[in-house]
């Protein structure tokens, strides 16, 4: 695409090929937004053909949709340098993500190995005291039964 035109779709209207020709748009100062039939072959390929589609418009409607034609190019031009400048820094960020899981990961698992272990040893210990508990609570009640039993 071209800056000067942009192209749309097939006409009806056929070139000296005898083809179906294609309806571009210019966006040249004096005729901007004017669409004109132009021949459909490739460049190098392609005759002389070329006509209007719209009358000419008002100078001061060509020229607004020249400027606004320009400031949508440069948009367009900025937004894609955007996307180039974002891209290259989602990569300098992950590179940097997955250095510091690295180091993260050299740091830490010597300590979470030691954590698990000291995790089990807690777990190990608060069962063993829970049935500890459990049985006690069973001798205190065999000793109230007996002690009842002996009173009676
Ligand atoms: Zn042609």
């Amino acid at each position: 695409m071209s800056q000067d035109s942009s192209v749309s779709s097939l006409s009806t209207v056929k070139c000296q090929c005898g083809i179906a020709t294609r309806i571009f748009t210019a966006f040249t100062q004096t005729n901007a937004g004017r669409r004109f039939y132009k021949c459909s072959k490739p460049n190098g390929y392609k005759c002389d053909y070329w006509k209007w589609v719209d009358y000419p418009l008002h100078s001061r409607v060509a020229n607004l949709i020249h400027n606004l034609k320009k400031e949508n190019d440069n948009l367009h031009r900025e937004k894609k340098c955007l996307e180039t400048r974002m891209a290259d820094l989602e990569k300098y960020l992950a590179s940097k993500i997955e250095e510091n899981c690295e180091r993260l990961d050299e740091i830490t698992v010597p300590k979470s190995e030691e954590v698990v272990v000291d995790n089990e040893d807690v777990v190990v210990d608060k069962s063993k005291k829970k049935v500890y508990k459990i049985w006690i609570v069973i001798a205190m009640l065999w000793c109230c039964f007996a002690a009842f039993w002996v009173m009676k």
